[in-house]
């Protein structure tokens, strides 16, 4: 057994082919394998697409919810900006739901499964303790 390339799934051995959802196996932050589409696990599944939603972020770190979290505060950031300067020139004040529904469109699929939440229901949240300041008050409690 070699763990120099990932060439084949960690579990059944099955060759990779770049076909289906393949998921690189993660060990504090050191990637130590892939598993096929048939051996992830649901669990499995929700670490790797954190995983790669990090990568996407451009970090070497192990992956945190938190990361995750944090550019999805940075998106809800520009577009509760961008929709302000919408409402200023339009004189039309936009709901939260049409905020929450733009940075959905914008985000990379992946992040559509990040949470055990519907990602709107995040979005919505971080909307609107942006719009209200309290994201910007003490530090970060998940409640
Ligand atoms: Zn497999």
């Amino acid at each position: 057994m070699t763990a120099t390339t990932f060439a084949k799934c960690t579990r059944c051995q099955k060759k990779y082919r770049s076909r289906g959802e393949w998921n690189a196996v993660y060990n504090a932050g050191i990637m130590t394998g892939i598993l096929c589409p048939a051996c992830q696990t649901p669990e499995e599944n929700a670490e790797a697409v954190i995983n790669q939603a990090t990568t996407f972020y451009g970090t070497t770190q192990p992956a945190q919810p938190a990361d995750v979290a944090e550019l999805l505060v940075n998106r809800c950031e520009k577009a509760v900006r961008k929709f302000a300067e919408l409402a200023v020139d339009t004189g039309i004040s936009f709901p939260v739901s049409d905020v929450v529904k733009s940075v959905i469109d914008g985000l990379p699929a992946v992040y559509l499964k990040a949470f055990d939440q519907p990602l709107a229901d995040v979005l919505t949240g971080i909307v609107q303790s942006i719009l209200d300041g309290s994201i910007y008050e003490g530090g970060s409690t998940n409640a």
